[in-house]
């Protein structure tokens, strides 16, 4: 059953439907930086954390590694209602937050301050917050809290983990990199690499030539993204999707590709790296948020500035 229309919020996130809609769940800690909060909650206690809240409840948080992810779906709703103001296939944001309310207070305050269109406010003191995930049709969860992550992927929910790191402002143009094995697709080939190495990997890929790859964590997402980039077209569109691999396009590319056809997942552009580094093609790309489930790979985008998610496959 659709939700009621939110009448207390602004106009265009009354009009969202969350059966419709494009839900992503953040947490305080992925959308700001708290990491001296945190510290604080962390060395001196819960109830310093709160007090040190309240204190500075006018005082607006700095943005953190997720903001300009976010920023950037805001922008695309934009677009979207200018090219059709009933859309109702629109991104909405909600904070799920493990904070009190009474703590709260600042993160509000700070989501005003910046401006941003947040529907949703959770302040849930549940030890795993992700139970609510599911409830509010979520298709992204991005979280600073590892044990969070595991458990939205465990509940079927694709999710990233976001390390607090200094981040340059990307063009409005909200941009998503997608690595390929264990985050769209699922962890085979590279099982069958681990196992029997590259020569085994590459046998292994051309006798399944024909056969689509699994899923991996993030395919749910990625899809629904993929639905909203076709409202669009080469020349007008808020959103530019990429594939950026460390396959090799000669022996490794076909069935990548073949694959997101089979789904029809349409990636405006794909890299097949052939194990080169990722932070260079990541540099010029200048994307918004970028998943791996490979942590050298998240380093080599740290590096550069480029706003990293990472996606744990052993969870
Ligand atoms: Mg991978």
């Amino acid at each position: 059953m659709a939700e009621p229309q939110n009448t207390i919020t602004n106009n265009s996130v009354s009009q969202k439907d969350q059966n419709e809609a494009l839900v992503i769940a953040v947490t305080t800690r992925a959308i700001f930086n708290l990491e001296k909060e945190h510290e604080i909650f962390l060395t001196k206690g819960k109830d310093e954390y709160v007090r040190y809240q309240q204190a500075n409840e006018n005082n607006p948080l700095e943005p953190g590694t997720a903001f300009a992810f976010i920023q950037a779906a805001q922008f695309v709703n934009k677009k979207l209602l200018e090219r059709d103001p009933e859309d109702k296939g629109l991104f909405d944001v909600m904070v799920l937050s493990n904070n009190s309310p009474e703590s709260g207070i600042r993160i509000i305050n700070s989501v005003k301050h910046h401006g941003l269109e947040i529907s949703k406010f959770c302040f849930v003191s549940e030890e795993d917050s992700t139970q609510y995930l599911k409830t509010h049709n979520v298709k992204l969860f991005l979280s600073a809290d590892r044990t969070d992550v595991h458990n939205a992927l465990q509940r079927g929910v694709s999710a990233a983990l976001i390390f607090q790191q200094e981040i340059r402002t990307p063009s409005p143009q909200l941009r998503v990199v997608f690595d390929g094995d264990a985050v769209l697709f699922s962890d085979e080939t590279e099982r069958v690499f681990r196992e029997q190495g590259l020569e085994g990997a590459l046998a292994y890929e051309k006798t399944m030539e024909a056969v689509p790859m699994g899923e991996g964590p993030l395919k749910a997402f990625a899809l629904h993204l993929g639905k909203m980039r076709k409202k669009f077209g080469q020349e007008d569109s808020p959103i530019r999707t990429y594939l950026v691999t460390a396959r090799g396009g000669r022996d490794m590319g076909i069935r990548a590709i073949k694959t997101l056809r089979e789904w029809g997942l349409v990636i405006d552009e794909a890299f097949f790296m052939d194990g080169a580094p990722k932070g260079p093609i990541l540099s010029k790309i200048q994307p918004h948020i970028f998943f791996d489930d490979g942590l050298h790979n998240i380093q080599g985008a740290q590096d550069v500035g480029i706003p990293s998610a990472f996606v744990p496959w052993d969870f």
